[in-house]
């Protein structure tokens, strides 16, 4: 089955399971798969478990069973992703509080590939504001196909990197010509949490009955920050969390920013670093990102960041998900898990990831050096 099709055949969901399966059964690919955060707090709910359950041990032997070669986790590019992205805020922040008129505020995130596609459609005069960091999808392939194809030492074309998301989206973001050298994408293959349920089922694998597995390393370790990236709220209070401790040089108080959280679709917050008032804004849902979008057009916005996901409850409600039907109950569940996943985690600050700092020290330098920068950022098209 390579297509999911709508009942009057007017639009195609490109299903790349196909593609998958004829990649992990050819002996000259080394098959790699990243998994993103929300699906741990979704996927159970497939096979009769739960809303809300956490299953990511569970995945992990799955994905190990289906036969892929390491199985690492999206929330390790997601901690790469703050660091860039936390130091970006930083560098444009200083910058306007030293009297730079030419600094654009508010920054915008730039990890949903539906919302990078909205305002380059609808705002393109306004392209230069987000965040120029890649998703986590595309910086995890990035790395996966130079750092980490050097330590197996294979070329780029014998790696084949898989994605796991919540999200359609991410297909489109994975041919995008930016993410590509000499035509070979960074990531390769996504398939949504619903299609690897389907995989799951038709490989008889029996997923309830699997142990508890860990992910493997390098690209597998990952913060509590890393995890709550799956749902509304949860990216810039990763980005909070390190770019306090950066800025301040102290260590925070508390971790959890209850401020930031919630399910409302427009929430703002000011965050004290330390004397200084970080005015936070978060949009989820295209309607709700509008009206902060034309506010900033208006001269209005007051925000020095601003969260924006195009799915109600961010990834947790991603249109690759389970289907939840609307209940939003379903995804106060799922968004709990993550948070409890963070809960769980020793560490829960991205700067603190000990395979992220070895990242830097052995391949990347520092963030927002040159090589981060070519690998790890992009850039945005006018597209109307
Ligand atoms: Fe994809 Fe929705 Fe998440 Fe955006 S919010 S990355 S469209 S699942």
């Amino acid at each position: 089955q390579c297509v999911a099709v709508c009942p009057t055949g007017a639009l195609t969901e490109v299903d790349e399971t196909g593609k998958v399966i004829r990649a992990l059964s050819d002996p000259t690919k080394t098959v790699i798969v990243q998994t993103a955060p929300a699906v741990r707090a979704a996927l159970g709910e497939e096979f009769g478990m739960e809303a809300g359950s956490l299953v990511t041990g569970k995945l992990v032997a799955a994905l190990r069973r289906l036969g892929f070669d390491h199985v690492f986790d999206t929330d390790f590019a997601a901690d790469l992703t703050i660091m860039e992205e936390g130091t970006e805020l930083l560098n444009r922040l200083g910058k306007h509080l030293a009297g730079d008129k030419d600094v654009k505020l508010p920054i915008l995130t730039s990890c949903c590939p539906a919302w990078v596609k909205f305002f380059e459609h609808q705002f393109p005069e306004m392209k230069d504001i987000p965040s120029t960091a890649r998703s986590p999808q595309q910086m995890f392939g990035a790395i996966a196909k130079t750092y980490f194809a050097d330590q197996l030492g294979i070329k780029r074309e014998d790696l084949v990197v898989v994605s796991i998301m919540p999200c359609v989206a991410k297909k489109y973001e994975c041919g995008r010509d930016e993410f590509k050298t000499n035509d070979n994408p960074d990531v390769d293959h996504a398939i949504t949490t619903r299609e690897l349920a389907a995989l799951i089922k038709l490989s008889n694998i029996e997923f309830k009955s699997l142990p508890n597995e860990d992910f493997d390393n390098p690209m597998g370790e990952s913060t509590g920050a890393g995890v709550i990236f799956g749902t509304t709220g949860g990216v810039i209070e990763a980005a909070v969390r390190t770019a306090y401790e950066i800025h301040t040089k102290k260590e925070l108080p508390h971790l959890d920013f209850d401020e930031l959280r919630g399910m409302e679709g427009i929430r703002e917050a000011t965050i004290d670093f330390d004397g200084l008032p970080i005015k936070i804004g978060i949009a989820h849902g295209l309607g709700n990102a509008r009206k902060l979008l034309e506010d900033i057009q208006a001269g209005k916005s007051e925000f020095h960041a601003i969260e924006i996901m195009s799915c109600p409850g961010g990834c947790i409600g991603g249109g690759g998900q389970p289907y939840h039907h609307g209940d939003a109950g379903i995804l106060k569940k799922r968004q709990a898990a993550l948070y409890q996943e963070d809960k769980n985690k020793t560490l829960r600050k991205s700067h603190e990831n000990p395979h992220i700092i070895e990242l830097y020290e052995k391949f990347l330098g520092e963030p927002m050096s040159d090589k981060a920068h070519h690998l790890l950022h992009t850039e945005y098209f006018d597209r109307t």
